[in-house]
C-alpha cells in the first residue's frame, strides 16, 4: 500500500535510484522509488559494470552491511594485468596495473566488476516496501506549498517534499525541469559478445586473451577490447544471488542473463554507416552481425578471430552511443536530477553507472542535512547540484574523449593505409 505522501519520491529503479533509496532508507527518510519496469531485461543488462572507487565508495555509505557484503563477495574478477596486442597477434606492450595509469584518481579498480543483475539484487535488498512497480512517470507539479505531486500513467500520483528524477538518459523528469537539456548520438556504433569460460576453454582460446584485459590494435581499422569476467559461484550460493531464480530471468534462454557463469568478452567501437547503414544494422540478428564483423577483420590472426567465431551469437548486438550537453545550473526547485536523467556519457571510460551512484551519495547528507534544519532544503538541493554537475560534466567530458581518442585512431589507421 502506497501512502499518498512521502518525504522523497525517486522516479526510476536503476543503480543511481535504489542506491538513493538504500541511503535515505538507512537514514530514516521516508522515500518511494516509483519504477516502471518489473523485469529489467535490456540488453546491457546482460554485461558487467566496470566499478570504481567513487561507486564503492557511495555504496558503503548507503548499503545496510549485509548488502554490502554481499555485494563485495559476489563481485566478478577481470584481469588485473593489461596487454596490446596487433591484429597478427604479436604483443606490443603489456603493464602489470598499478594505479592510475588510465585517467581519473578513483580509477584504481580495474579488476572489479560486478554483474549488473547481481548489482540490481543487492540494491533492491531490504527495499520491498519502498520500490513500487508498473510506476511509469508522466509529469509532476509544483504545488503552492513547495510540495511536488508526481503523476503516473495508470493515473495515480503521489506527493512528495522532494521528487528525484533517476529515470536514465531518456528522463521524463528531466524533460520537464530542464527541457533545453540535451543528449545527442556520438555517431558511434558499439558491437559486443560474450563467451562462457567453459566454451572458451573447449575452443583453446588463448591465455592472452582471457588472463589479460587485451586490446587489440591493428595497424589498419578499428581495434576491439577483451577482458573476462569471473564470479565466485559459492558466494552467489551464499548469498542467494542467483540471478536465475529471479523471476526477471528465469525465462530468457541462453547464458546472457546468468549472473553466475564467468565469461570472457569483447567490444568494438566502429563509425556510422561504416559496418552498414543503422537500418540494415538493425535487422540483423546476432550471428549476423558476427558474421559482418569477421568480414571486416578476416584476416586477423586465427587466435583472435576464434574468440569472435565461438562467441554465443545470443550475446550480441549492436548500440548507438549517446552523450549528453553540458548544463549550466538551473534555478533549484525541490525537483532534482541524478545519473544518466543529467548527464549520460559514453561507455568509454566505465563511469556512468559509477557516476549514478556516486550522486546518490551526494545527495543522502544533503537531504539529512535539509531535515535536521542545518541548512534550508533549497539550499541543500543547489548544493548538491552544484557539486553533482561538477563532476557529472566532468565524467562526460572524459568518458567522450577517450571515445574519440579509440574510434577516430581507428579511422585515422584506416585513412593512413589508404594513402
Ligand atoms: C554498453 C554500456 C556499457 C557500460 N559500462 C559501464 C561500466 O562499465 N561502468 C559504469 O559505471 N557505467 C557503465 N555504463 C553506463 C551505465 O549503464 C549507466 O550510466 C547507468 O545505468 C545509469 O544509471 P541510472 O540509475 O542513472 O539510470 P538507468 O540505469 O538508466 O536507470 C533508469 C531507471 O528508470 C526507469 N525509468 C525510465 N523512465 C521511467 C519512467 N517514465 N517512469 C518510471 N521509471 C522509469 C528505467 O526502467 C530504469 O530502471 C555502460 C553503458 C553502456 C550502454
Amino acid at each position: 500500500m502506497i501512502s499518498d505522501r512521502v518525504e522523497v519520491a525517486i522516479i526510476g529503479g536503476g543503480p543511481g535510484g535504489l542506491t538513493l533509496a538504500q541511503g535515505l532508507k538507512k537514514n530514516g527518510i521516508n522515500v518511494a522509488v516509483f519504477e516502471k519496469d518489473r523485469a529489467r531485461a535490456d540488453y546491457v543488462q546482460g554485461f558487467r559494470l566496470r566499478i570504481r572507487q567513487r561507486g564503492i565508495d557511495s555504496l558503503i555509505a548507503n548499503l545496510p552491511t549485509d548488502p554490502y557484503e554481499a555485494f563485495v563477495a559476489t563481485l566478478g574478477q577481470a584481469p588485473d594485468r593489461n596487454i596490446l596486442l596487433n591484429e597478427n597477434f604479436e604483443t606490443l606492450g603489456e603493464d602489470a596495473w598499478g594505479g592510475n595509469a588510465l585517467g581519473e584518481a578513483d580509477d584504481t579498480h580495474i579488476e572489479k566488476s560486478v554483474s549488473r543483475i547481481t548489482l540490481r539484487q543487492v540494491l533492491l535488498s531490504g527495499l520491498d516496501d519502498v520500490v513500487h512497480y508498473g510506476k511509469v512517470f508522466s509529469r509532476y507539479e509544483e504545488q503552492p506549498d513547495g510540495s511536488v505531486t508526481a503523476h503516473f500513467e495508470d493515473g495515480s500520483s503521489i506527493h512528495a517534499d522532494v521528487l528525484v528524477g533517476a529515470d536514465g538518459a531518456r528522463s521524463r523528469v528531466r524533460q520537464q525541469l530542464v527541457p533545453h537539456a540535451r543528449s545527442f548520438d556520438t555517431g558511434v556504433r558499439r558491437l559486443a559478445g560474450k563467451m562462457t569460460l567453459h566454451a572458451a576453454a573447449l575452443h583453446q582460446i588463448s591465455p592472452l586473451l582471457l588472463d589479460y584485459n587485451a586490446g587489440v590494435r591493428p595497424t589498419e581499422g578499428h581495434g576491439l577490447m577483451v577482458t573476462s569476467h569471473r564470479v565466485n559461484v559459492e558466494a552467489y550460493h551464499r548469498y542467494g544471488l542467483i540471478g536465475l531464480d529471479d523471476d526477471t530471468h528465469k525465462d530468457i534462454a541462453g547464458f546472457h542473463f546468468n549472473n553466475t557463469t564467468s565469461y570472457v568478452w569483447w567490444n568494438t567501437a566502429y563509425e556510422k554507416d561504416e559496418l552498414a547503414t543503422d537500418d540494415a544494422l538493425a535487422k540483423l540478428s546476432g550471428s549476423e552481425l558476427l558474421d559482418l564483423l569477421m568480414s571486416k577483420i578476416g584476416h586477423w590472426h586465427p587466435e583472435l578471430l576464434n574468440l569472435i567465431r565461438y562467441t554465443d551469437p545470443s550475446t550480441v548486438a549492436m548500440l548507438h552511443v549517446h552523450s549528453s550537453e553540458p548544463v549550466e545550473p538551473w534555478p533549484t526547485k525541490q525537483v532534482t536530477l541524478l545519473g544518466d536523467a543529467i548527464h549520460a556519457m559514453t561507455y568509454f571510460r566505465a563511469l556512468g553507472g559509477n557516476s549514478a551512484i556516486y550522486d546518490a551519495g551526494l545527495l543522502v547528507p544533503e537531504l539529512m542535512a535539509a531535515k535536521r534544519g542545518d541548512k534550508p532544503l533549497l539550499e541543500a538541493l543547489s548544493d548538491y547540484e552544484a557539486k553533482m554537475l561538477e563532476h557529472g560534466a566532468k565524467a562526460v567530458r572524459s568518458s567522450l574523449t577517450a571515445m574519440q581518442k579509440n574510434v577516430l585512431s581507428g579511422r585515422r589507421r584506416q585513412n593512413e593505409a589508404a594513402e
